[in-house]
């Protein structure tokens, strides 16, 4: 077989700690046999292999590229892919100081110990003041790679919060109009029972009013004078006027009692909404948690382009 015209690229052996099982040997001799003209090693975050790889290549005639997967990454963003390939023996030397570097950096990712590079070393390595700066060649790598995950990030962020809004459709938004008008009920008749607590407090002090001293006052003055038929008139009047509030009360009470009922219906289905309206909550919480770090639609565009920037301005050879 002859498939291969120039050489293969991004290949990893089993250096690459829980990520290839392949030898150098096999690789070197599969490259061979595919008549490449030269090969790379880029195990991921180590160049162990490098010794055994060039001596081998140049035993089958091709062109040893020695190389790295490296991880890069900042905090805990999780550990983005970045191949980066000598184009000589400056390049090399750039990139052994650059991976050992990276092992002062070294951290548990998706349960692997990775030795981290980032933009610092990047940069103090590569970039244009850097020793291998024109030496190495920086490829995209793959969907693991700095610029891809910008993108995929979005596509599983998009996801994550899909699936939360699908949740949400499950329990009451805090807008929904059932629970606005159950609430604003609710508060309406609340307001409504304190008012009437006041009131039939008031009207049962007047209706216990005691009528006693104007009884005694109509009996102790004579039948027939002036002072007898007022002393009567006022007890009558007051007598009246009792009867009246008495039957205010009870109006009052029969209301209070129709309110405390309606209340007591209420009360349990707004307490199950307020319950479903909490849980809505803390999804939209966790959407707006998914959405931090995330770059909107707008933006996606902008930040590829100036992480693409950056990394042509460090790795670039022509
Ligand atoms: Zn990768």
């Amino acid at each position: 077989m002859n498939g291969i015209k120039y050489g293969i690229l991004h290949s990893q052996t089993d250096n690459s700690m829980r990520d290839s099982v392949m030898t150098v040997e096999k690789l070197v001799a599969q490259a061979k046999n595919l008549g490449a003209s030269a090969a790379a090693l880029t195990d991921h975050g180590v160049m162990t292999g490098y010794m055994e790889f060039m001596k081998l290549c140049r035993k089958e005639g091709m062109n040893p590229i020695v190389g790295v997967e490296a991880y890069v990454e900042e905090g805990n963003e999780g550990a983005r892919h970045l191949i980066l390939m000598a184009k000589d023996y400056i390049g090399f030397k750039a990139l052994i100081k650059a991976v050992s570097e990276s092992n002062t950096r070294i951290a548990k990712v998706d349960g692997i110990w990775c030795p981290r590079m980032n933009k610092d070393i990047l940069s103090k390595h590569f970039g244009p003041n850097g020793e291998g700066h024109w030496h190495v060649i920086g490829t995209s790598s793959c969907i693991k790679g700095v610029l891809a995950t910008l993108i995929t990030t979005k596509m599983e962020t998009e996801k994550k919060v899909e699936m939360l809004k699908t949740k949400q459709k499950e329990y009451e938004s805090p807008k929904a109009a059932g629970f606005l008008k159950n609430t604003k009920a609710f508060e309406t008749l609340n307001i409504r029972q304190r008012q009437l607590e006041d009131e039939i407090a008031e009207l049962n002090q007047i209706a216990n009013r005691s009528l006693m001293a104007l009884e005694h006052r109509a009996q102790e003055v004579f039948d027939g004078s002036d002072e007898g038929n007022l002393a009567r008139e006022v007890l009558k009047a007051a007598g009246k006027e009792k009867e009246m509030v008495c039957m205010e009360l009870e109006a009052k009470r029969q209301e209070k009692r129709t309110v405390d009922q309606e209340m007591s219906v209420l009360k349990p289905v707004i307490q199950q909404q307020k319950a479903s309206v909490a849980k809505w909550e803390q999804l939209q919480s966790q959407i707006e948690e998914a959405r931090k770090g995330c770059a909107a639609d707008e933006s996606l565009d902008e930040v590829l382009r100036q992480e693409a920037c950056w990394y042509r301005e460090k790795f670039w050879y022509w």
